[in-house]
């Protein structure tokens, strides 16, 4: 998935300082002779890995289309199974309808133990008009090409460089291409369950959706993304005249509904919370439908309306956050105006990536490796400002770091593209930092 407000405001505002600011030429003396012929080795396959994004876009992998997916990996799997990895295939059962993911582990000793994760799918599906592939100078459009086929290819890459120098031997390091990110497949116990286990025997989670962009067009790291789920409230009334409302037969589904959804407004904002009511359906009958989101209601003017349902979305920076906001909304919904009643549930799609000090900690290294590599500073994205993603399954369990990947717009349009040149940056820095990590 990608980054809702920071990209835009990126693609609108910093886009055009990206392609022109010049970093200061990398240091020689802050790398050490590996690391500097590790960029060499990520430049002088920079032509190969554009050829690797081709072949893997040219291959449509919407989510449901298992065997674009299957295929997609079946190219990555090649390029991990020549880099000395030990690669699988974990299928989900078929009642999921979901293809699978692509599993790769090396075994050693040394340094930290790495996680790395993409995906293979997109969210367009075999049908999609958009066109897969289509290279305009130093920018591609095509299904996927930053959500998120750079990222895993500056993944291959990174460790291609590493491989190319014998920096790879006796390291610690998982990778995992998931191939349902973008429709994440039920149950979540199942489908997140090869992400969750790895992550039990990880130090470092890196994910390799798109670098975002501040406002000044610098890259960002992502250490926090906001937990993602919802929220049904469902308010019930003693129906009679409309003529004896706030009287013996009290105040009607609509009105205490409207009570509630005022009070979360009046009581409830804060930093990193949202809840949005996303539909209203109030009267004397209604009915909603989960698939499509359609609904209907009858109500007459001189009724006191008996039922109301409110559908909505709910989102929190840490578990704490939520279950204080879920406990004050309940608390909230439980104080009934006179011949009412309201319960409420909640979901959760996405667990929180809450910004911890190791996810920032992590940022650090990051950072330290893309400014000695002569690619600048690397600051925390505001954690609020990305959507979900793969990541915070896995954030629970160990240190996280996203927001590695390549930088483009239009993420999930027809519009979407890549800057060409940002899979060599976001390769070096990756390589420089991967080495660090696992000496
Ligand atoms: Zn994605």
């Amino acid at each position: 998935m990608f980054p809702k407000t920071a990209m835009l405001r990126a693609i609108i505002s910093g886009f055009g300082l990206l392609t022109c600011v010049a970093h200061g030429a990398a240091q020689a003396e802050d790398l050490s002779p590996a690391e500097q012929q590790i960029i060499a080795a990520v430049k002088g396959h920079s032509d190969a890995a554009l050829q690797l994004l081709e072949r893997s876009v040219n291959i449509n992998s919407g989510t449901l289309n298992h065997d674009g997916v299957r295929e997609v990996g079946k190219l990555f799997r090649a390029e991990l199974d020549g880099l000395g990895f030990k690669t699988s295939w974990s299928e989900m059962p078929a009642a999921m309808n979901r293809a699978g993911h692509l599993l790769a582990e090396r075994e050693g000793t040394q340094g930290k133990r790495v996680l790395m994760i993409g995906h293979l799918d997109t969210v367009f599906e075999k049908d999609s008009p958009v066109r897969l592939w289509d290279r305009k100078g130093n920018r591609v459009r095509g299904q996927g090409v930053n959500d998120m086929k750079g990222g895993d290819v500056i993944m291959i890459e990174a460790l291609r460089a590493l491989h190319a120098v014998g920096a790879l031997d006796n390291t610690r390091i998982q990778v995992i291409f998931s191939g349902d990110e973008e429709s994440a497949g039920h149950p979540i116990s199942i489908s997140r369950a090869d992400l969750i286990n790895a992550a039990k025997r990880s130090d470092a989670a890196l994910a390799f959706e798109g670098t975002a962009l501040d406002a000044d067009g610098n890259a960002t790291g992502t250490v926090g993304r906001r937990a993602s789920g919802g929220f049904v409230l469902t308010v019930k009334a003693k129906q009679g005249h409309s003529a004896t409302v706030f009287g013996h037969n009290g105040y009607g589904a609509i009105y205490e509904t409207a009570r509630i959804l005022n009070s979360f407004r009046e009581q409830l904002i804060e930093p990193d919370l949202t809840f949005n009511a996303g539909n209203i359906i109030g009267g004397t009958e209604i009915t909603y439908d989960s698939l499509t989101g359609k609904a209907t209601a009858f109500g007459k003017t001189n009724v006191i309306p008996p039922s109301a349902l409110v559908h909505g979305d709910l989102r929190y920076l840490s578990a704490e956050q939520g279950k204080r906001a879920t406990e004050r909304m309940r608390d909230i919904v439980s104080k009934n105006l006179p011949g009412t009643s309201a319960s409420i549930s909640f979901s959760e799609n996405y667990p929180p990536m809450s910004p911890t000090p190791g996810n920032f900690a992590l940022l650090d290294i990051y950072s330290k490796a893309s400014k000695d590599a002569g690619l600048g500073e690397i600051k925390a994205l505001p954690p609020g400002e990305r959507g979900a993603g793969d990541i915070q399954f896995v954030a629970p369990y160990v240190a996280s770091l996203d927001g590695l990947g390549a930088t483009g717009r239009g993420a999930h349009s027809p519009d979407e593209d890549l800057d060409i040149s940002s899979i060599q940056k976001a390769t070096i820095r990756t390589a420089i930092y991967l080495y660090r990590l696992t000496r």
